[in-house]
């Protein structure tokens, strides 16, 4: 991956904006369990930074995925998993589908405001089984009449409008279904409830219901029945973007455990002096660094226009994986205190652990790769 002079001023202007508008404030927000996304979306949306890679037409930057990438990693400079999570609910699961295949007037509808700020959230499906959704739009005239629910909404409390998948016929699951704009003060959305998280405190996540919400049939994106094969695109980009914001997280859980087992003694010598440590923190940093060449390899073929699945899925399996292993060693390094709410590590551990399980669980990506290579069970019966 070549970042140019251009990727590395719009990535110092991102350092600096989360460094004096984030960073500051993230030990507040996870207390409140809540971050302000309008304002903070609307600061981000000033500089630029939620169309990097959308349609100038609609009020993006029109760059490549590299700036998404660099924007991605950079995100983990933030000193909590939640706040980047938000923003990449808004750059990376919610408008890409909407940006590729969306008219004209449902983009200026809803991309554009999301570019300058709007909150947006994205609802694929029902957990790691998107094809068996239930939400059901049924068609009525000009309109779909929306019925179902949807429970871990990230950004769900403080979203204008909803990226919703819905089954718009009864025909085969992976031809049935549409992804559909939905303004969340349509009437029949009710955000019933915030839900109290382990870990991805500062992020609301919310449990939503639709009765009987009518929208009109311009707000669906694309082909009626595309909408799981859009989906599973726009899959390929919230998954690289997930692996991609762990990199800097981790590293800053790597470099801040060896400050602290230096400074700590036990046994007349430092924690970091027992080989057992220095060696496994040199371990982990090697793992990032090979989840890096994966990231940038898949980024690399996704600007060229090739498909990613493989690579994607790779890389989101593989950030989850070391998310928990990572974190895991680190905390026990830091004994005690690494139990402590206080210390990062512990929020690192908390927050991690949810790439292994949001945007498909490990499980999924590994009966993707299966389906890839051949190797599941029945594919080959005659
Ligand atoms: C904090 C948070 C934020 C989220 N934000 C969003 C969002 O903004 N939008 C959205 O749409 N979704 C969101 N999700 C939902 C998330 O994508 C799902 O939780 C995830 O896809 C897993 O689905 P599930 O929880 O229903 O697990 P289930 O489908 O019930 O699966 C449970 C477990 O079963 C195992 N499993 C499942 N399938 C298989 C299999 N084929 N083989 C072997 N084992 C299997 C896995 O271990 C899996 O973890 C969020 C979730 C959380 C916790």
């Amino acid at each position: 991956m070549l970042f140019t002079a251009d990727h590395e001023d719009a990535r110092r202007a991102l350092q600096k904006f989360i460094a004096a508008e984030i960073n500051p404030f993230v030990d507040e927000w996870e207390k409140a369990d809540i971050f302000p996304a309008h304002e903070l979306f609307k600061k981000l949306g000033d500089l630029g930074f939620l169309g990097l890679n959308k349609p100038v037409e609609f009020g993006g930057q029109g760059l490549d995925y590299s700036y998404a990438l660099m924007m991605a990693e950079e995100l983990g400079a933030i000193r909590c998993g939640g706040v980047p999570m938000a923003i990449g609910a808004q750059t990376d699961m919610a408008t890409p589908a909407l940006a590729r295949f969306g008219s004209d007037e449902v983009r200026r509808e809803f991309l554009t405001p999301a570019i300058s700020g709007d909150a947006g959230v994205s609802e694929p499906g029902a957990g790691s089984d998107v094809a068996s959704i239930k939400t059901h739009a049924r068609s009525d005239g000009d309109d779909y009449v929306i019925n179902g629910g949807k429970m871990w909404i990230t950004n769900g409390v403080q979203a204008d409008w909803i990226c919703l998948l819905a089954n718009t016929s009864d025909g085969p699951k992976h031809r049935n279904k549409s992804l559909i704009c939905v303004p969340m003060r349509t009437k029949g959305v009710e955000v019933a409830r915030k839900l109290d998280k382990m870990g991805m405190r500062s992020s609301d996540t919310a449990q939503i219901f639709f009765d009987d919400v009518r929208v009109p049939k311009r707000n669906r994106i694309g082909e009626e029945g595309h909408g799981f094969t859009y989906q599973m695109l726009q899959f390929q980009e919230e998954r690289l973007w997930g692996a991609a914001a762990c990199l800097k997280a981790h590293e800053y859980i790597i470099a801040e455990t060896i400050e602290y087992t230096r400074n700590r003694k036990a046994f007349g010598q430092s924690i970091l002096d027992n080989q057992t440590v220095h060696f496994k923190l040199a371990e982990m940093q090697t793992e990032v660094e090979l989840l890096r060449a994966l990231i940038y390899r898949a980024a690399e073929a996704l600007i060229a226009g090739e498909d990613v699945t493989r690579l994607a899925t790779m890389a989101k399996l593989k950030a989850g994986r070391l998310g928990r292993e990572l974190t895991d060693a680190c905390l026990q390094f830091w004994g005690g205190m690494g139990f402590m709410n206080e210390t990062p590590v512990s929020r690192a551990y908390r927050d991690s652990r949810l790439t292994s399980i949001g945007g498909g669980a490990d499980e999924v990506m590994l009966t993707v790769l299966c389906k890839m290579m051949g190797t599941l069970p029945g594919m080959n019966q005659k």
